[in-house]
């Protein structure tokens, strides 16, 4: 291959109850929802996106919430750990924050570089929180409950749990032009730059790992950019003809997808940064109103009353709605 992946993309997992999650990631993670639409291929689902200000690639965490999913396995085969950068001496005050929202967390020094705060969200998917020496010069969202010289960044990295880590570090390396940054303990570091956050994936051998079910709390895959659709039509390509049985180009309104599954079992996107979440409406206003594809609005009336009422924080507050007036 001789392109490479820019980084990463997006997150999906699954969760279960769509309002808890809701409150969850824009309450505790101090995230923007910028997209509220269905799961395209089960209308009858939320499909929610939450990011930085625009959705910005390599900020994205999406979920399918389905209300009473039975709970997943974390194990081997999948994306284990989901890390979002934040700013370098701000882990005391994110640690309190959750104290504050009734979730428990625990800080650990990977290296000198860097510093993670280890929590789970209200569906038990694990969430770290990376402050990192190396600079994230990304803008973050600025929201009432998370400040800005606080607040997320974007992705840190992902990270995959495999029983044999060779055929997955082949797969990164010789087909996704990811580089190989360093080893200890069984926890190989990968990155498409040097490092910085957004560019990462650690992919962690460990043979004793029970196969993950993917279910409630876990990751159902990860996503990796490139910039445009011709540029994906390439990697297709190229994929399928090193052996990957690799999905059509598949239109996911806000970029386009093709996937794969690497050796390892954790399933691989790779999205297109264009067109972006302001496409079907406006920056000011992204995430207030379920969102359709054109091929999905005929149903509209139909899917609005299958899926659960949501409401966003603050969408009672008089002062949140006169600043969307
Ligand atoms: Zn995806």
């Amino acid at each position: 291959m001789t392109a490479k992946t820019e980084g990463l993309h997006h997150v999906t997992a699954i969760a279960g109850d769509p309002q808890r999650n809701i409150d969850f990631y824009i309450r505790g993670l101090g995230l923007r929802l910028v997209k509220k639409t269905v799961n395209f291929d089960d209308p009858g689902t939320y499909h929610l996106y939450y990011g930085d200000e625009s959705g910005t690639p390599g900020s994205l965490l999406t979920f399918f919430p389905w209300q009473g999913v039975r709970s997943g396995r974390v194990g081997s085969g999948q994306s284990t750990t989901t890390a979002f950068s934040v700013p370098q001496g701000t882990l005391g005050w994110w640690q309190e924050h959750f104290k504050g929202i009734g979730v428990a967390s625990s800080i650990s020094r990977a290296s000198s570089e860097e510093e993670r705060l280890s929590l789970r969200d209200p569906d038990g998917l694990q969430i770290d929180l990376v402050a990192s020496s190396l600079s994230d010069p990304r803008n973050p969202w600025d929201s009432a409950s998370v400040p800005a010289q606080y607040a997320v960044r974007g992705q840190h990295s992902s990270v995959l749990t495999v029983t044999d880590p060779g055929p997955t570090l082949e797969t990164l390396t010789q087909d996704l032009g990811m580089r190989l940054l360093g080893e200890s303990d069984g926890r190989y570091r990968l990155s498409t730059h040097d490092g910085e956050p957004g560019t990462v994936v650690d992919v962690v051998a460990d043979l004793s790992a029970e196969r993950g079910l993917v279910a409630g709390g876990t990751v159902h895959h990860i996503a990796f950019r490139v910039p445009d659709q011709a540029t994906q039509e390439v990697w297709r390509q190229e994929l399928a003809g090193r052996g990957y049985s690799v999905t059509a180009i598949l239109d996911r309104q806000y970029f386009t997808s093709i996937y794969f599954r690497e050796p390892g079992g954790t399933l691989f996107e790779i999205a297109t940064d264009t067109p972006g979440f302001d496409i079907d409406e406006p920056l000011l206003e992204l995430g207030r109103s379920l969102k359709l594809p054109p091929w999905l609005e005929p149903n509209r009336e139909a899917i609005s009353s299958a899926v659960a009422k949501i409401e966003l924080p603050g969408e009672n507050n008089p002062a949140v709605q006169a600043f969307f007036k």
